[in-house]
């Protein structure tokens, strides 16, 4: 900046500043490098990633949000990449690897054009308009998927597991149990189709083996019974739901009791118990064998309930106190005093459970509870950590299939069918837009070239006998890791739900978009360092 020959300085001495080409192919390099980082986990022959941090702590997994959320990274344009899996992952808990390879592919050809000297408001406009078109085609692409059809489910949460190398042969048992506890907990509401995850409990229980993996009708608690006398094991439980302490009230200010002789003591503590009893009293009227209390029991009332044999556990967490409400039916209720039979909730058993040192409370066989939970077994901490992501990415896509009930084919036919119909429509486009379009038609093949090279298979001979079945007219054509083939992915059960391809698209190309209009990057206070040489003029471009 100038005005006459002095120049002026805006900025603090030392400030590190990129402009113009150089910030745009920094960002571009750095974000780059995250998507190579992961493209070698895709798809069901991907290779895991092993993350030590620093204090030696190892997690073994394939799952794109995970690696991204655990290593380390510095360069905000890194960090904007990161958060596509972020994004993609809490829209639809799957496809954070492809999003991410896509946006990494997508930034790949943007700078072949800007080395061509196109103008990134000219980039970035093709890109609109080629993901417009790409969600088009792909709604067109997309199939119905009949109400509560259980089997297509199943091929959905299969394809989700596929990658996760955990499940193995067991994939088939968790794919119903995911599929039965998503049915389970849907709620309809106004004729549409709502699952609340919040409502599927994941209880992760080291020992036994996958196989022992089970749906329990209802919530695990990672809880004990109070008091030793009471039963273990309750049918047809009548479940009290308590949100307030069975104690008697400490004073708030600090009193003093004098007493001066032992009746008088005694009669205080007569008093305190028979207090207590009262309260005890009031859950065994309501025709309580269980209670489950959020707060803390005193330990003459626990007595009590012993006595009575009434299951008891304390202090339970405000979410399992809901997910026991939706589970069982009952109601939580805050003053002893409005406990009412009809506010219990039922269950068909509940029972404490011994799994190596830990002790567990089932509340199951609920009647069409609205909560469920999901045991899951498995022999080390490892295997079952990267079986409950997998689980989680089951989970979601089941859901979201259910909720939209719209399904797409996977092994990259969908993304081969999209870019296809856009170098179609690149010509109608037309100006240099129409570069921009083709090459995002370009960038989508990266999702079916990179399946392949992770099988061990050519992509280019692959690539080629995709668009040739393309053509024909099968627009499932994907590629079958298994047989090295290219083949209709519906055939092969190869199933992934429309919401998912839908915002890879979305959150690539936004990103990208993003990236790319970054024409200057400045080290704002509190910012460590920035990465990447400095300097360089803007004005690089042809004006458009
Ligand atoms: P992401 O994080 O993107 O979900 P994954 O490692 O789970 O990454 O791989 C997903 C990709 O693998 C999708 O393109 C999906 O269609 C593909 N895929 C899954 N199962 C198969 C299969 N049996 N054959 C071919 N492709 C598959
Ligand atoms: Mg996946």
């Amino acid at each position: 900046m100038a005005l006459g020959n002095q120049p002026i300085i805006i900025l603090k001495e030392g400030t590190k500043q990129e402009k113009g080409r150089d910030a745009q192919l920094n960002n571009i390099m750095a974000a780059r490098a995250i998507s190579d980082a992961v493209k070698s986990t895709l798809g069901p022959k991907g290779m895991d990633k092993m993350l030590v941090d620093s204090m030696g702590n190892v997690v073994i997994t394939n799952d794109g949000a995970t690696i991204l959320k655990e290593i380390d990274i510095e360069h905000p344009a890194a960090k904007m990449i990161v958060k596509v899996a972020k994004s993609q992952d809490e829209e639809c808990g799957d496809g954070t690897t492809t999003a991410v390879i896509l946006t990494g592919e997508l930034l790949k050809y943007a700078t072949e054009l800007l080395e061509q000297k196109v103008h990134p408001t000219v980039i970035t406009r093709g890109f609109k308009l080629a993901s417009e078109k790409a969600l088009e085609v792909l709604n067109q692409n997309a199939l119905v998927i009949k109400k509560n059809d259980k089997q297509t489910l199943r091929k959905i949460a299969m394809t989700s597991m596929s990658s996760k190398g955990g499940a193995g042969p067991s994939k088939k048992l968790l794919a119903d149990i995911v599929v039965d506890a998503t049915i389970m907990i849907a709620e309809e509401i106004n004729a549409k189709t709502y699952v609340d995850m919040d409502n599927i409990q994941i209880q992760k229980q080291q020992g036994g083996s996958i196989e022992d993996s089970k749906i329990v009708k209802g919530i695990i608690l990672d809880k004990e019974r109070v008091h030793e006398g009471m039963p273990k094991q309750v049918k047809n439980a009548k479940i009290a739901l308590i949100s307030a302490a069975l104690e008697v009230k400490k004073t708030e200010v600090d009193a003093k009791i004098q007493i001066r002789d032992p009746t008088q003591l005694q009669a205080f503590l007569e008093e305190e118990e028979s207090m207590l009893k009262k309260m005890v009293d009031k859950v065994r009227n309501s025709g309580a064998n269980v209670l489950i209390s959020m707060k803390g029991i005193d330990d003459v009332a626990q007595y009590y309930f012993a006595k009575y044999n009434i299951f008891v556990l304390n202090r339970a967490n405000n979410s399992d106190m809901k997910k026991l409400a939706k589970a069982t039916g009952g109601k939580i209720v805050a003053n002893l005093d409005d406990l009412m039979s009809s506010d219990l909730g039922y269950a068909g058993l509940v029972e404490e459970r011994k799994f190596g040192e830990d002790k567990l409370t089932f509340v199951m066989d609920c009647k069409n509870p609205k909560a469920v939970s999901i045991l899951l077994r498995g022999g080390t901490e490892h295997v079952i950590d990267e079986l409950e992501r997998g689980l989680h990415d089951a989970l979601f896509v089941v859901k979201i299939a259910l909720e939209d009930g719209m399904m797409i084919a996977g092994g990259g036919a969908t993304a081969i069918s999209i870019s296809l119909a856009l170098r179609d429509y690149a010509s109608s486009v037309g100006g240099r837009e129409q570069m921009a379009i083709e090459a995002f038609a370009h960038a989508l093949e990266i999702v079916p070239k990179t399946l392949s090279e992770n099988a061990g298979l050519d992509p280019i001979n692959m690539l080629i006998e995709m668009r040739r079945l393309h053509k024909k007219g099968n627009k499932n054509a994907g590629i079958n890791v298994l047989n090295g083939k290219v083949e209709d992915m519906f055939k092969n059960d190869v199933i992934e739900p429309l919401r998912l391809g839908y915002h890879e698209i979305q959150t690539a190309t936004e990103t990208s978009i993003m990236i790319l209009r970054i024409d200057d990057v400045i080290a704002s206070k509190n910012t460590k360092s920035m990465p990447g040489p400095s300097g360089g003029g803007g004005g690089d471009y042809d004006e458009y």
